[in-house]
């Protein structure tokens, strides 16, 4: 647990500390204890980097929906060969098949945030119930939900500290840094899609779009869940 002070004051002391100076900080006071999370985005695929060059050891872990694009699916493969990383898959226990028998076919479309909830909050609450801290890729400029985005947050739900090393990175920066490495990237990217998550709520965006704007187009929801979890938004209890 760590109180109010506690994170104003890591705010502060790592207000001007790159990405990696918050990684390997994170990994030598919690070891095993932080994981990060991944889907994948320009983002995730910085964060990789630095991990496969500070400590390989730190799990790096993805929400498996069974619902992501094939070319998701391609460059796992092409991270894993490239950073040397173990990805680790985390999914739900409820199959394609079992969800449209529960709740009728598409649920994606009739109640997107009981699809979210059962494949994406629940396995990461299950996944980070052991651990102290979280590492994600979220960061301010991405959509007017994410602009206050602290490099660190205590997760109250979760009980972990959720740290975002890039919140304060700019889209132009993590490009800059993937091509600067050569690194693989989602090639979707380079067809409209800035925000790629499951191909049934996700489609390509124009220029002058919000980059998050081809999530859940033609609805009110902005976020799958996993970076707002409290109590009332547990659509579990949704009739
Ligand atoms: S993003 Fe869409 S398909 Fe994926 S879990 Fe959420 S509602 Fe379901």
């Amino acid at each position: 647990m760590k109180t109010d002070q506690d994170i104003t004051e890591l705010n502060t002391n790592f207000e001007k500390s790159g990405p990696d100076t918050i990684l390997k900080w994170a990994n030598e006071h919690y070891g095993k204890g932080v994981a990060m999370s991944t889907g994948f985005g320009a983002s995730g695929i910085v964060l990789m980097h630095q991990i496969s060059l500070i400590d390989p050891g730190i799990p790096v872990f993805y929400l498996d929906t069974d619902l992501l694009f094939d070319e998701t699916y391609k460059l796992i493969g092409q991270l894993e060969a490239r950073l040397g990383l173990s990805l680790i898959r985390v999914n739900t226990a409820v199959s394609l098949e079992e969800q449209s028998r529960l709740y009728g076919d598409k649920l994606w479309e009739t109640q997107p945030d009981k699809c979210c909830y059962i494949r994406k909050v629940l396995p990461l609450r299950s996944f980070l119930d052991d651990k102290k801290a979280w590492i994600t890729g979220i960061r301010r400029d991405q959509s007017a939900s994410r602009k206050h985005t602290p490099l660190f947050q205590w997760e109250n739900e979760l009980e972990v500290l959720k740290i975002s090393p890039l919140a304060g990175w700019t889209e132009e920066e993590v490009w800059s840094y993937i091509r600067i490495n050569d690194l693989p990237y989602n090639e979707l990217h380079d067809n409209g899609y800035p925000s790629i998550g499951c191909w049934p709520c996700t489609r390509a965006v124009a220029e002058s779009d919000d980059l998050r704007a081809g999530r859940w187009t033609g609805t009110s929801k902005t976020e799958c869940g996993i970076h707002k979890i409290t109590v009332s938004d547990d659509p579990g209890t949704d009739s």
